[in-house]
């Protein structure tokens, strides 16, 4: 299973990438939304971890934009996000994220959420 990890965090990158190929992940990293769009469409992304506050687009973005590309509507994405109002987490899930996960995370809450989504 390969993960994309979009977050414009390198420390959070790093710590969801280690945690996730503890648990027999591949990853993939991107810097922002834009990144994570082209690097989404490349194919081979089994499941994208999207932060919310990012330069250049932001998790919404770049979930309002995915889901008008048929090609990647469907790869699942799960959000990981320091935010966690309740708007901001329904938005979320309206424009097609399958989970919301606040960080700081429980390495075993994310990849028993990873594994439900997939
Ligand atoms: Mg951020």
């Amino acid at each position: 299973m390969n993960a994309l990890i979009v977050d414009d965090s390198s420390t959070m990158r790093k710590i969801v990438s280690l945690a996730l190929g503890g648990a027999g992940y591949s990853t993939q990293e991107a810097e922002n939304g834009r990144v994570g769009l082209e690097k989404t469409m490349l194919g081979g992304v089994d499941l994208v971890l999207l932060d919310i506050n990012m330069p250049e687009m932001n998790g919404l973005e770049y979930l309002e934009a995915k889901s008008k590309i048929s090609s990647i509507a469907k790869v699942p994405v799960v959000m990981l996000t320091t935010q966690d109002e309740k708007e901001l987490q329904e938005k979320a899930l309206s424009l097609g994220a399958k989970a919301y996960l606040v960080k700081p995370f429980k390495k075993d809450d994310l990849v028993a959420t990873l594994s439900k989504v997939l």
